[in-house]
């Protein structure tokens, strides 16, 4: 069988319902992120029908299809815009990331074009080192200079990345931080501003611990409605549940020696590696790998005594030894999924995808 995604709509919605009203009873209105598995028009239409009113994406095409499929939800652009794309910004986003004024001064020439108002959120960099304007008063004053300058943009709000690169922590000093400036910049403008945006799904844990600073009204959610990076210990998030499973056959099983014969160098990928002695142990190879997943090693076999041992570009490698089950050749074994393995997976023409429609009610799209 060839390796196959099952996608349960069940658990995004009944996942995406659960983020949204703990949000909520927290002042935070989440925006969906559908980045991460690649836009796929069914998970979209399961999220907007659980009740979100914006939907993101780092790639134009995503919010693309979420336009031509007419759902009535605005578009946000989470990547700072290329130059090159400009138009196709203005076209089908609603509102836009953005850390640059010259790029900014682009799109108001682009959307008076349209005839349209693009709303521009202005990114804030905390210390995560990703995008975003350093200096606070930097910040604060191109701010300013966009609520003035541009009449064919609304500086809808504010925002900020952590976690992603520098794997700086949300805390309620940073965040408090980018509270602070959302209120100098309002006394500075003389309104209020819709959006104060503290990060992605890594920004949850603070909400749960209830120290989310006030004035952080909105985040980006987008892997804790598939379930997988954040262990969130607090009960009413417990029941989110990984709602994508992969599946792959095992084309060669048998017992082999843990320790590579021969002079060591480096892998398919150029990493050096250590192996331990662990004697003969019994394991399977399945036909799947990096080039349908990315790191092996970070899937969840749904047989909790299976190890995964590691892979190349088209085969896994897993240890069965101690498994209670009697694996044979021909049959397939199930994985959970992290981030990046949903990514590629949704991706990969290699893996056949089948998308369960919510329980007892025919497919929504
Ligand atoms: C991808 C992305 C998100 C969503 O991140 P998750 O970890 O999936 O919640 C939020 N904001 C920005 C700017 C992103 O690029």
């Amino acid at each position: 069988m060839r390796p196959t995604l099952d996608i349960d709509l069940t658990r995004i919605y009944d996942n995406a319902v659960l983020m949204k009203s703990f949000l909520q009873a927290r002042g935070i209105n989440p925006t969906a992120v559908i980045k991460g598995f690649n836009g796929i028009d069914e998970v979209v239409g399961t999220i907007v029908e659980a009740g979100y009113d914006c939907v993101a994406s780092s790639r134009l095409h995503h919010l693309r299809r979420v336009r031509e499929r007419g759902w009535p939800v605005k578009t946000l652009a989470l990547r700072i815009p290329m130059m090159s794309e400009i138009p196709e910004l203005v076209g089908v986003c609603d509102i836009s990331f953005n850390s640059q004024l010259e790029t900014i001064r682009l799109i108001n020439e682009e959307a008076a074009r349209q005839k349209t108002t693009h709303q521009v959120v202005l990114m804030r960099d905390l210390g995560d080192l990703r995008e975003g304007i350093f200096a606070a008063e930097r910040f604060i004053e191109t701010a300013v200079e966009i609520e003035r300058g541009f009449p064919n943009i609304h500086l809808s709000g504010i925002g900020s990345n952590l976690a992603c690169y520098g794997t700086v922590r949300p805390t309620p000093e940073n965040l408090g931080e980018l509270a602070d400036n959302a209120r100098e910049i309002e006394r500075a403008i003389g309104r209020k501003l819709e959006i104060v945006s503290g990060g992605a799904s890594s920004s949850v844990p603070l909400a749960v611990r209830g120290q989310m600073p006030a004035g952080i009204n909105h985040l980006r959610i987008g892997a804790i409605l598939m379930y997988h990076t954040i262990s969130l210990a607090a009960d009413e998030l417990s029941e989110l549940q990984h709602a994508f499973l992969l599946t792959a056959e095992i084309v060669e099983i048998g017992e082999k020696p843990t320790r590579p014969h021969g002079e060591l160098g480096r892998d398919c990928f150029g990493n050096t590696k250590r192996f331990e002695d662990r004697g003969l142990r019994r394991r399977a190879l399945l036909a799947i790998g990096a080039f349908d997943v990315g790191d092996c090693v970070k899937l969840m076999p749904l047989d909790e005594k299976v190890e995964v041992l590691g892979g190349s570009s088209d085969h896994m490698i897993v240890d069965i030894h101690d498994s209670e089950r009697h694996y044979r050749l021909g049959e397939i074994m199930s994985f959970r999924l992290p981030y990046q393995s949903v990514l590629m997976t949704t991706a990969s023409e290699s893996v056949h995808k089948i998308i369960h429609p919510r329980s007892g009610r025919p497919p929504q799209v």
